[in-house]
């Protein structure tokens, strides 16, 4: 876990919007647990959030452009239909062999 302001105005101390705080009888602090993922900036008050869990979202973002990239239209120059097929696909249409570009 990797906790940044969305402002990034330089803060890093957070707190836990959604944390369960333990006490003992004196009420000092003795730990806590995070109930949800929520934090924020104590230093302006931006909610915060956390960068460990960005290079999943990022990979997720990576693989959809790939599958975009891949797939292309074409113009059938056999059954003139606008196909999207994938490099060395043949037209889902007609069955003719396409030569992609
Ligand atoms: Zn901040
Ligand atoms: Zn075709």
């Amino acid at each position: 876990m990797w906790l940044i302001c969305t402002r990034r105005c330089g803060g890093e101390l957070f707190r836990p919007l959604f944390a369960e705080i333990e006490v003992d009888a004196g009420g000092e602090y003795q730990g806590h647990s995070v109930v949800q993922p929520g934090y924020l900036c104590l230093n302006c008050g931006a909610p915060a959030v956390d960068l460990g869990a960005v290079p999943e979202a990022m990979q997720e973002d990576k693989e959809e452009e790939v599958a975009a990239v891949t797939s292309m239209d074409v113009l059938c120059p056999m059954c003139e239909t606008m196909v999207a097929v994938l490099p060395g696909e043949e037209c889902p249409n007609c069955g003719a062999a396409l030569e992609l570009v």
